[in-house]
């Protein structure tokens, strides 16, 4: 037997893969790229994934072949990355020039992390119980008419061979009415039978299936033909106009094909609706992959994708790296929304990536949205996708309209205009409900004193404490830090201490006075910190128990309220005047987003803005042209400028104790001579200190993704002669989409 080495990536931000050498003992059965394996590195015991397999060490390996420490260990269990897995990795980690070993973090579920031997029990189901006779059960009658929550979970169990508490969790059904049914013997609990996911005409339940309109079925046909070949589709349509049955529909001839569907969404908030619609249409095992799950879920979700046993997984933005080995098709909904990207570490973009796994196994991934980005509209426009629109709401709905109200002719309480208080007024007198929209929690932005005017500041991030009444503490939104209301003003002594502006807190308080004979709800990060409180009243707004419903971004998103005839933007200046460029466009996206929550059943909606700058060009083009008209002229605009989607940008950011390390660190990357690359900076972040640390940025802009590749190499190359790189702490971020910090 001869010699053997193993080039492997550790857990552990380096760029480097490491090296190491297989025991003789060690080298049966073979051993595979994409195994997990552990090895020591420094005096730890970690896991490693094998990258290469060699029977000689690698040239570019700086140590000397006798001091190559063994493997310490080969796992023998069957969790394996896939080559083709592996191999997306690696792409990943050179597109976003990301230490391997960090990507691979991403890749695995916490419990195949450690190298401690992983206990597996196989992931439990309910089903139907085997004696139930649904024609004559008393039992089953009784909560028929008693218990019509129970009586509908009962079914949902029923229709299944087998579902998980995770799924029923995520639908909303509670433990107490799983116990209930189990206690009246309906239902049992068992092992999950390990099967590869094969397709029955069964599993697609026709009588959900909707007549598809005229431009629907065209989108489907022309997704069908791109079945077994890499195609990206961008569907374009408005809130409600029928991309999810698009979805629906285009995904069925993949599943016949015994082939698994990945479905991202932005938001765990939506994963319920979008599981309900795909589990009342498919009869097929979907698994699940967002955080509101725990260890021993998360790797069941795994290994089902890995296995092949699970037909669909629907997630957020880590799912992206779900292991799944017979994937026919990726669906990225809402493709424009910003948590897509992830914001620390490693910084990728699901979508973009999804796009880099669809093209590496040749198959289509779809874009849906009623706002896409402007980097896939560009694309979709010069012909890279295929484009597709979807103008029409289906159904009977109509699409809501959007008007300004001039708020600097009004006059105002607790920040309402009198024209939007009559119109709530009316709304709720009709029986319907409104949606408030503010785009700050807490209860004030500030608190301050009204004889000196001094501002209650953070001091580690010069920017004020947002006040919380509830909990009675100022807290700071940009380091979380918290402290008291001071009684007394530490500048000069006066109690005239108070806090000024709204927040939703507050416009929640009001909002309860103004209108005392409704109830009203607040669905911000603070009301649904709880786990689970989230499900629960969106699920409480569907049932109508709240008329008034109020609301930062996090009630903007794909959400669906029938009785919303009423949206309220409170606020509608928020980035008219930002220094970034992507500003607008997020903001567009912001309005007409929230929009899409007005009359989406038989109800026609309206969108009421107030603005001090009614005669904003953003606003009127928004409001008279839409956002389709809005995209193509900052478009314009872009491309004049050189702005991205017409140059690709890097951002290096940098920060330190003092000011100018950060600073000089990013000078001496622009002394540096690169090829057709420009660079922006060093300039101070906008937020320029946050939690103690000051911040600066350094924008890398080239025409082309390859320049910019490789003058990015070359930076990274020389990073370790920088003589300040020990006193900062940097990141690169390729494609940033937040300019703010
Ligand atoms: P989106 O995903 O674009 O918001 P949906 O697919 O959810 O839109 O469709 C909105 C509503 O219209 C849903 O209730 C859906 O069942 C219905 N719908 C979609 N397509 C059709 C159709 N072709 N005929 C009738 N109703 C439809
Ligand atoms: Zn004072
Ligand atoms: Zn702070």
């Amino acid at each position: 037997m001869s010699e053997q080495y193993v080039q492997v990536a550790v857990p552990v931000p380096m760029r480097q893969l490491f090296t190491y050498q297989v025991p003789k003992e060690m080298q049966t059965p073979a051993i595979h790229i994409g195994e997990r394996i552990a090895v020591s590195f420094g005096a730890r015991q970690v896991i490693a994934l094998v990258i290469t397999v060699d029977t000689a060490v690698d040239d570019n390996c700086q140590i000397d072949a006798k001091k190559i420490k063994p493997i310490s260990k080969r796992l023998n269990d069957s969790f394996h990355l896939s080559l083709s897995l592996v191999a997306f990795l690696k792409l990943c980690s050179n597109y976003y020039h990301h230490p391997i070993g960090d990507v691979f973090v991403q890749a695995l579920p916490k419990l195949l992390r450690q190298v401690k031997k992983v206990e597996l029990q196989p992931p439990m189901v309910w089903q139907k119980a085997k004696t139930v006779n649904d024609e004559h059960n008393e039992p089953l009658a009784k909560i028929a008419t008693k218990a019509p929550k129970q009586f509908a979970l009962y079914q949902l169990i029923a229709k299944h061979q087998g579902i998980s508490w995770a799924e029923l969790r995520t639908l909303g059904y509670s433990k107490a009415q799983l116990t209930a049914l189990s206690s009246k013997t309906l239902i049992t609990q068992s092992k999950q039978k390990p099967c590869q996911f094969s397709w029955q005409e069964q599993n697609l339940a026709q009588e959900n299936k909707q007549v598809l309109s005229t431009e629907q079925a065209i989108i489907v046909a022309a997704i069908n033909q791109t079945l077994t070949q890499f195609s990206c589709h961008l569907i374009d349509g408005v809130t409600g106009s029928g991309k999810t049955e698009v979805y629906l529909q285009a995904m069925e001839g993949v599943l016949a094909n015994h082939q698994q569907v990945l479905v991202i969404v932005p938001e765990i908030g939506l994963t319920p609706q979008t599981l309900l619609r795909f589990e009342q249409r498919f009869n097929v095992p979907i698994n699940l992959h967002h955080s509101n799950l725990n260890d021993t879920e998360r790797l069941d979700t795994w290994l089902n994708a890995q296995q092949g046993s699970a037909a669909i997984v629907i997630g957020t933005r880590s799912a992206v790296f779900s292991p799944l080995h017979q994937l026919g098709m990726i669906i990225v909904d809402e493709e424009h929304d910003s948590s897509l990207k992830q914001q620390d570490s490693f910084r990728y973009h699901a979508r973009d990536i999804a796009i880099l796994r669809a093209r590496q196994l040749n198959i289509p991934i779809i874009l849906g949205s009623a706002t896409p980005s402007f980097e896939s509209l560009q694309n979709a426009l010069s012909g890279k996708y295929q484009y597709h629109q979807l103008r029409k709401r289906a159904g009977q709905s109509n699409k809501a309209k959007i008007a300004l109200i001039d708020v600097a002719k009004q006059q105002m309480e607790f920040g309402l205009s009198g024209t939007l208080k009559h119109e709530i007024k009316q709304t709720l007198a009709r029986g319907e409900q409104v949606l408030m929209f503010l785009n700050r929690r807490g209860y004030a932005p500030a608190i301050t004193c009204q004889e000196c005017h001094w501002l209650s500041d953070c001091q580690r991030c010069d920017k004020p404490y947002t006040f919380h009444q509830k909990q009675k503490l100022l807290i700071c939104h940009h380091c979380g830090s918290q402290k008291r209301v001071p009684k007394q003003c530490p500048s000069c002594g006066s109690i005239r201490i108070a806090p000024v502006g709204q927040g939703t807190e507050q416009l929640e308080q009001r909002i309860s006075e103004l209108f005392a004979s409704v109830n009203v709800v607040r669905i911000d990060r603070d009301s649904t910190r709880k786990k689970g409180e989230l499900a629960k009243l969106l699920q409480e707004i569907t049932e109508k128990k709240h008329q008034l419903l109020i609301g930062t971004q996090m009630l903007a998103k794909g959400h669906h309220f029938p009785d919303v005839t009423l949206v309220a933007v409170l606020d509608g200046d928020g980035a008219l005047f930002s220094f970034d460029f992507r500003a607008s466009e997020q903001m567009a996206q912001l309005l007409i987003q929230v929009a899409g929550r007005a009359g989406r059943a038989s109800k026609p909606g309206k969108v009421l803005v107030q603005t001090n700058y009614p005669d904003h060009p953003l606003l009127q083009d928004l409001v008279h042209n839409g956002y389709q008209h809005f995209a193509k002229q900052a478009l314009v605009e872009r491309k004049q400028a050189l702005l991205p989607p017409f140059s690709f940008q890097a951002l290096f950011r940098a920060e330190a104790n003092y000011p100018s390390y950060p600073e000089k660190f990013l000078r001496v990357l622009t002394e540096l001579t690169l090829n057709n690359c420009q660079f922006a900076g060093p300039v101070p972040a906008a937020m320029e200190k946050k939690a103690g640390k000051f911040r600066y940025h350094l924008i890398l802009q080239a025409k082309s993704r390859k320049e910019l590749h490789i003058a990015i190499l070359q930076l990274l190359a020389a990073i370790p002669n920088n003589e300040w790189q020990n006193k900062v702490r940097w990141s690169l971020d390729i494609d940033p989409i937040d300019l703010n910090w």
